[in-house]
């Protein structure tokens, strides 16, 4: 008779549901759109979801009960928090999560990998530690040495990038040696710390952003680049669709996020001539265009990795 008695509304879903969490969001501001989602996913599944500005945030960090305070009060019976750290407040905001992560509680991501996913010579190294495919690169400060600096890439066309920059800003196209030459002449004159890249041509102005969440891409999406632009950037005027990626794709994400320690992340991948090549892994992706990009819900894939891994002890265990 049980066979018989299901009703049309049960799910398809085979995990039973999880207990009611409390879930903080380490955001500036609950308006913006991953915060929402996020916040609207999990009350969703029945958590209690609160946005808090870690900027706002004091700590005490000095007594053997360490605890973060907000708003007045003390945040001691939280289980897990997402962190949307901006690049601009890495500093403290990381902080505030160590705090958190001092206290046992669930990250979604780490304080360590989140500080080392904003620093792109950093993560380069690491990737090309574990043998990720990257574009050639070389890096300097202020050497004098352009044309050996130039050579390492193989000569024009190719990338410039100023090391701190984001949303491409400070990316730029040296199309001849001499352009290349110029500006990585006046980047020595700022003493800025810059990348010299070899320009992947073939990805004609795309790239795919692989949403990778507990070791699973979940969703990806093609960034194209507007017309005369080579950044994709959707900043920069780029637009995006859904993309089918190829295994040695999925793989290069996955093991991209591994090897910066990241729980949640963003991965840019470019399509080279000689396969998937990394760009840039980012902790804090936005979900308001791979979400409309692929129509998946990918706030509740968040949530749903939290719930899965917030009673275990690993965020406890691996802070060094
Ligand atoms: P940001 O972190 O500021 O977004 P990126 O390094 O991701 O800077 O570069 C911005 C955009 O420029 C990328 O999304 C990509 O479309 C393009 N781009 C960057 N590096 C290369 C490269 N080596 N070859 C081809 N295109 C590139
Ligand atoms: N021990 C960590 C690692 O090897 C930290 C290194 C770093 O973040 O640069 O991944």
């Amino acid at each position: 008779p049980a066979s018989e008695a299901v009703p049309e509304a049960v799910e398809h879903d085979t995990e039973p549901p999880h207990r009611s969490l409390k879930i903080a969001i380490l955001s500036r501001k609950s308006s913006l759109y991953s915060t929402r989602r996020l916040k609207e996913a999990g009350e969703q599944r029945g958590h209690r979801v609160q946005v808090i500005d870690y900027l706002r945030c004091y700590m005490n960090i000095t007594s053997h009960r360490p605890t973060v305070v907000y708003s007045g009060r003390e945040l001691n019976d939280v289980d897990a928090v997402i962190p949307r750290i901006g690049a601009s407040h890495t500093f403290y905001g990381t902080a505030v999560v160590r705090q958190f992560e001092m206290m046992g509680i669930f990250t979604a991501n780490e304080s360590q990998a989140i500080t080392r996913s904003r620093d792109k010579l950093r993560c380069l190294q690491l990737l090309s530690r574990d043998g990720i495919g990257l574009p050639v690169s070389g890096c300097a400060h202020s050497t004098k040495d352009i044309d050996g600096l130039i050579d390492i890439v193989g000569g024009a066309p190719l990338v410039v990038k100023i090391v701190e920059g984001t949303q491409g800003v400070g990316v730029i196209l040296a199309e001849t040696r001499k352009a290349a030459e110029a500006v990585i002449e006046a980047f020595r004159g700022v003493e800025a710390n810059i990348l010299v890249q070899e320009f992947i041509q073939e990805a004609a102005g795309s790239d795919v952003r692989c949403l990778v969440v507990g070791g699973k891409v979940v969703a990806a999406m093609m960034r194209t680049a507007r017309a005369g632009e080579f950044r994709s950037n959707l900043h920069r005027g780029g637009s995006a669709e859904k993309v089918k990626i190829t295994p040695e794709e999925r793989t290069t994400a996955v093991r991209a996020a591994k090897s910066m320690g990241l729980r949640v992340a963003g991965v840019d991948i470019l399509r080279s001539r000689h396969g998937p090549v990394v760009m840039e892994v980012n902790s804090s992706p936005g979900l308001e265009g791979i979400e409309n990009a692929t129509e998946l819900d990918v706030a509740t894939k968040i949530i749903r990795f939290v719930e899965k891994h917030v009673d275990t002890s690993d965020s406890k265990d691996r802070i060094k």
